[in-house]
């Protein structure tokens, strides 16, 4: 963990233990980290264990998932070692959280004022009054021209879209190190989305803090990304700078990703869908997860699931077309090269 780690994530397994001894494996081996001032895009289709994730970063798995093995650290600490207690003090205040429905994240029976107020005073001590006037400056901040309304008003009272500003208001109060925004602009108009982004990109240059975006889109990853995190069937399966994964896609599902985005110069959108469905994470092929849908399937890929490797500095990918064929085909015929090297 270098100096500039805000967070780093180490083969987090996150499972479902399901009726009839059904193991739905949601999270099966995650690495990742986030530096500081970073944007981290986890980008993937539904299903792919994007949201359980975040919800292990954050602790809120609930029964019947567990988190069954790896480590969280966050400021030198094993999140995964902490009470719910510790835990309870560093969620909303070092590490927020954005989720894709402002509506169900909120508290219907309570104004957005008293919502930023509560996590404020749990937070950093303040009078009910200095929270009140900080909370005000915070609904500025995030665009509401009459905060000094705003502040008594129900999110009922709000559009969509100043819904998710309220949200955005509520994570930056305790001004977190980390920020985790899980699909934050999935549920909003197309028009919405865009100025919601930018607000979440202006938000983390003024406080300085970690983003991690989640998203299905490519397109979002495009524009806010510095870093990009693919994930299938509870893994990573491919890995590298932004620039680089646009450019020299690798996994045949980064690239089928890739084909789905709508492009300006076509008429229809999602041209190259990938075929088939996500399979369930209680029933992953053998081999590799995507083997069922990838078009460029080997034999080997349904016998093994191949590992997440580095092949080129900082850029990974989970795939046996970039991986020694010869190594992986036969076991015992690579020992005796190894042998015969030295
Ligand atoms: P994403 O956010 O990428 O759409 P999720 O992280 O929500 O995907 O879910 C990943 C997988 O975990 C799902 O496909 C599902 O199989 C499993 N899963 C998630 N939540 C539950 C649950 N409460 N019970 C059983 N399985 C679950
Ligand atoms: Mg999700």
């Amino acid at each position: 963990m270098t100096n500039d780690t805000v967070l780093e994530v180490k083969n987090l397994k996150t499972y479902f233990f399901l009726d009839d001894n059904k193991v739905a494996k949601a999270v099966d081996g995650v690495d990742f980290s986030v530096r500081r001032g970073e944007t981290v895009a986890l980008v993937g289709e539904s299903g792919s264990g994007k949201s359980i994730t975040s919800l292990s970063i954050m602790q809120l798995i609930n029964r019947p998932g567990r988190i069954v093995d790896g480590a969280v650290h966050f400021n030198g600490k094993n999140l995964l070692d902490m009470s719910d207690k510790q835990m309870a003090s560093i969620r909303g205040n070092d590490i927020a959280m954005i989720f894709q429905e402002p509506m169900t994240a909120l508290n219907p029976v309570f104004t957005i004022g008293n919502q930023i107020i509560e996590v404020l005073r749990k937070h950093k001590k303040m009078t009910k009054k200095q929270a009140r006037k900080r909370a005000i400056e915070l609904l500025k901040m995030v665009g509401f021209p009459r905060a000094e309304e705003t502040v008594d008003e129900y999110p009922h009272q709000l559009s969509g879209g100043m819904r998710q500003r309220a949200m955005i208001a509520i994570a930056i109060s305790c001004e977190p190190k980390l920020l985790i925004a899980d699909e934050p602009t999935t549920a909003l108009d197309v028009t919405i989305q865009s100025q919601i982004l930018d607000l979440m990109m202006e938000m983390k240059e003024k406080f300085n803090m970690s983003l991690v975006l989640i998203t299905h889109d490519l397109g979002v990853v495009a524009e806010y990304a510095d870093r990009v995190m693919v994930m299938y069937g509870g893994q990573i399966v491919e890995t590298s700078d932004k620039r680089t994964l646009f450019k020299h896609p690798k996994h045949p599902y980064t690239n089928g990703l890739l084909e789905s985005l709508p492009s300006v110069d076509k008429e229809e959108e999602r041209l190259g869908m990938i075929k088939g469905i996500v399979p369930p994470a209680h029933n992953f092929p053998k081999g590799c997860r995507f083997s069922s849908r990838c078009p460029k399937v080997m034999k080997k890929c349904f016998e093994s699931n191949p590992e997440l490797e580095e092949i080129e500095f900082e850029h990974s990918v989970r795939c046996y077309l970039y991986t020694d064929t010869d190594k992986e085909a036969n076991h015992d015929s690579s020992q005796t090269k190894e042998r015969s090297k030295s």
